[in-house]
């Protein structure tokens, strides 16, 4: 088609940087809202391919935003660049070995995914410049989406207000439009407080928050039977009133992750969740205050954009990968379970082909591998603009989320060839979109259709503040 050509050499032009881009930050694994040596890479780059440079976006010290081009509509493309803990790991090599004891790592390919979105928002400038087109492209460098919910923070700061389609892509074993089925989510905090006295003195005079917390968890685990079967709720204790059993606990808390197939649901279960505490509250005669801590939506999708998307990944292809590519797949499937790699066809709606090792194919834009079952704060975003994910093929078919054989793979010869892949994919999308404004109009469409019943809501309260110290443990 038209633009291809030119907008795909754009991409090549600039693959070496970017490459460099990708390998530095997976070598300064940063963990959720501490990524500032990575997004001051990011920066970097941004100032340097000529982009107007907006720094602590929302107020996150470690967002940042750069624009280029003139008038015309606005087209984001979003990265990350969040690291995991304890996933640190030698690269190219197909067996467990940590680069630093205990170390952070880029098990999730976030080093890929911001490079590959600079690269194509790079590219975009350069073809809106080469052809002098009206248009704006933008770069968003998103921090923490690993439990941070940055974006959420994002959106209700208005950081995509002005925003006409939004454009992302994961790291993946497979290449094709991302199925938009994730759960809404929440992480709330239960703080009971109850009364300390003498355990065995005088235990009628204690209440005891323990026995709140416990008394809510049983409550919980009754209503499962009688919730959705998609949704999912999770605790953790933070504190269970100290070590000494012979003292009633005063104090006591807990933290539920909730989750639901929408945002509806998702309050619809908050209520039901509050309504447990409350009655272990009034059973021991115990207090409880809550505190939200982030919140996600669920992911909406955008058919317009999905088949312009897709066009363009037929027209490119699968990524050229090549034999040393799957030589070295070969070696780090066979780190995995058979069930790894059959489930990893399964959940991206692919018949198993047990001989393939890296993806070959363009998922067909009508498969059903289930969406995932966990949550991306890019499920805000998509409820404020038009949006659509690609999945980008970049390392060997079965390697699990989070695992050393994922940051292992991270700067191999085939990280880099599916992130300039999918970095041509994203570009190409955006140039459909920028040479063809019946596109961006179906697509606001097809958005203002999914949020009529249901208009966004950000899930995260006004006083709530991004979690800046969650990686420090606090
Ligand atoms: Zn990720």
């Amino acid at each position: 088609m038209r633009n291809s050509e030119e907008i795909w050499r754009l991409v090549d032009t600039h693959r070496d940087e970017f490459v460099q881009l990708s390998d530095k930050v997976w070598g300064m694994p940063e963990l959720a809202y501490t990524e500032h040596r990575s997004a001051g890479e990011h920066t970097d780059m941004l100032r340097q391919q000529g982009f107007r440079v907006t720094e602590k976006v929302a107020g996150i010290p470690t967002a940042v935003m750069g624009e280029a081009g003139e008038g015309g509509p606005v087209i984001a493309i979003l990265g990350e660049y969040d690291a995991l803990p304890g996933l640190s790991q030698v690269a190219g090599i197909a067996e467990k070995q940590e680069m630093e004891a205990g170390g952070h790592g880029h098990g999730c390919g976030h080093n890929l995914l911001g490079s590959a979105s600079l690269l194509a928002a790079t590219a975009v400038k350069d073809y809106l410049a080469a052809n002098n087109l009206p248009g704006r492209v933008r770069y968003y460098g998103c921090p923490a989406e690993e439990g941070g919910a940055a974006k959420g923070f994002m959106v209700r700061d208005g950081a995509f207000d002005d925003v006409d389609i939004a454009i992302t892509w994961h790291p993946s074993a497979f290449s094709g439009v991302y199925e938009p089925v994730s759960l809404a989510n929440t992480r709330i905090d239960f703080s009971f407080q109850g009364r300390a006295s003498h355990a065995a003195a005088s235990p009628h005079l204690g209440r005891s928050a323990l026995d709140a917390v416990e008394l809510m968890n049983v409550g919980v685990n009754y209503m499962r039977e009688h919730m959705p079967s998609d949704a999912r709720i999770h605790y953790a204790y933070l504190d269970a009133g100290g070590i000494a059993p012979n003292v009633v606990q005063a104090t006591a808390k807990i933290r539920y992750l909730i989750r639901a197939r929408n945002l509806p649901e998702l309050n619809r279960l908050i209520e039901r969740v509050r309504k447990i505490a409350d009655g272990a509250a009034l059973m021991t005669e115990t207090t409880v205050t809550t505190k939200v801590i982030s919140a996600v939506s669920n992911l909406l999708g955008n058919t317009p954009l999905e088949a312009a998307l897709h066009a363009n990944l037929e027209r490119l292809g699968p990524p050229p990968f090549d034999d040393a590519d799957r030589e070295f797949a070969r070696k780090i499937q066979a780190t995995m379970s058979e069930e790894d790699v059959e489930s990893s066809f399964r959940r991206s709606g692919m018949p198993v082909k047990r001989e393939t090792v890296l993806c070959d194919e363009i998922i067909p834009l009508d498969a059903k591998g289930g969406g995932m079952n966990g949550s991306t704060d890019v499920g805000d975003v998509s409820w404020a603009v038009p949006l659509v994910q690609a999945r980008g093929a970049v390392y060997a078919i079965g390697t699990p989320g989070h695992s050393w054989q994922l940051t292992a793979q991270g700067k191999m010869p085939a990280a880099h060839t599916g992130m300039v892949h999918v970095a041509k994919v994203m570009a190409g999308t955006a140039v459909d979109a920028l040479a063809d404004p019946a596109l961006i109009a179906k697509a606001k469409a097809d958005h203002a259709a999914r949020t009529a019943k249901t208009p966004y809501v950000c899930p995260i309260p006004e006083d709530v503040e991004p979690p800046f110290a969650m990686s420090s443990g606090s």
